[in-house]
């Protein structure tokens, strides 16, 4: 036996999260390393390549809704080792990516996946995560496996994978994003006072925003109503979950009593509000519920579920980072925006586990000129306009982690 060379980085657990429509795989690293992840078909495999290491994760423990079979590791090729899962079935990941350690957390590699078909280009190849770049023709001994991973339990080597343009097979991923119309049939939402009413703007704007999304040819979009009609909030979560969105946008118009206030503002998540103004304003956007005589008592424990799950700081993160890149965008676009435009609080409708949530508050009907504006279409296409930049930023800077 060679003696075994000992490698600076090393796999030290595994873990899954098993949600309704995704499962979540995390790699706990010694140290940050670049990676590439993929899927295989024929048989059914994901796979991560990473710069060598020393497996520390022992016996990974597996939960049978994962739909993992079984898990290989070993050397690919010089300074390239692999880590192969059997899937049960075919998988897309929708996203993969590092997180650098904070407090007690070690690095991270976080990848998301579901059970939809995956939509491969031309040449069937899926699409590449991760920023690795791994060197086709050298040394390494071929194998018969024309599309790589036949690791040996024990750990040795094999074949190489063709040589993949990632940059193409990135760009061939469309995110999905989720625009969420607030309000609707018998919740009206704010009104101004006259006939212009909140779910209709919400509608008319979040159409605008899917319009112009959609054109860029970069996004897919489903809007949680295409109409007027009342969806409780947390179908509204459900919708956005049985799509497996990528980012969810919730649309929304307010009022104040002081009739003087405008401007527009982005908002996220958080057990505490930042304001007592947000929290009050979370405080009414919740009871549309209430107002159509729905039980609030299981969003309730939903919340708990979800608060306590570490899982949820990171989607928490991500949806921060989008809201603060999107008021810069806003502002930047000449959009009139609330003084300290990013705010927080526990607003029901933003309470999924795994997707990257927002709302944003188009502006304010109890205001005379912002309602007049909200209710014609090119401020809403200069709104809409606004939000698409942020959205580019967002998943170009996803895209690069
Ligand atoms: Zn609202």
């Amino acid at each position: 036996m060679l003696p075994k060379l000992a490698y600076a980085l090393s796999i030290d657990d595994v873990r899954f999260g098993v949600y309704p429509n995704k499962v979540r795989m995390v790699l706990d690293l010694s140290e940050a390393a670049d990676f590439r992840s993929f899927v295989l078909n024929n048989p059914e495999r994901l796979v991560i390549d990473l710069p060598h290491f020393d497996w520390k994760a022992g016996q990974v423990d597996k939960p049978s809704q994962a739909g993992i079979k079984d898990i290989r590791q070993g050397k690919l090729m010089p300074g390239i080792s692999r880590i192969v899962f059997d899937l049960d079935k075919t998988a897309t990941i929708s996203t993969a990516y590092l997180l650098k350690k904070n407090k007690n957390k070690s690095d991270r590699i976080v990848i998301d996946f579901d059970w939809r078909a995956e939509v491969s280009g031309k040449n069937g190849e899926a699409k590449i995560f991760g920023t690795l770049s791994v060197e086709s023709g050298g040394g390494y001994t071929h194998g018969g496996d024309q599309d790589g991973a036949r690791i040996t339990k024990a750990g040795f080597v094999i074949p190489p994978v063709k040589p993949r343009n990632t940059d193409s097979a990135a760009k061939r991923y469309k995110p999905l994003i989720i625009v969420d119309p607030g309000h609707g049939g018998v919740d009206p939402g704010a009104t101004s006072g006259g006939s212009i009413y909140e779910k209709h703007i919400t509608l008319a704007l979040s159409h605008e925003l899917k319009r112009q999304l959609e054109s860029t040819g970069r996004y897919r979009v489903e809007l949680t109503r295409e109409k007027d009609i009342f969806i409780p909030l947390k179908k509204r979560v459900e919708i956005a979950h049985k799509h497996s969105g990528d980012l969810f946008i919730s649309v929304h118009a307010d009022t104040i009593h002081k009739k003087n206030v405008r401007g527009a503002s982005v908002y996220t998540l958080s057990r505490e509000a930042s304001d007592e103004q947000t929290a009050k304003l979370a405080e009414k956007e919740n009871r549309v519920d209430l107002i159509a005589g729905l039980d609030l008592d299981i969003e309730d424990e939903q919340v708990a579920y979800i608060l306590g799950d570490f899982l949820m700081t990171e989607t928490s993160n991500q949806s921060k980072y989008f809201a603060n890149m999107l008021v810069e965008d806003m502002k930047g676009s000449g959009v009139k925006m609330l003084q300290n435009p990013h705010r927080y609080a526990g607003f029901a409708v933003l309470k999924s586990p795994e997707i990257p949530s927002i709302l944003i508050e188009a502006g304010f009907l109890s205001n005379k000129n912002e309602a007049i504006m909200l209710n014609k279409p090119e401020y809403r296409r200069k709104l809409a306009r606004s939000i698409v930049i942020g959205v580019d930023k967002y998943f170009r800077q996803m895209q690069q982690n």
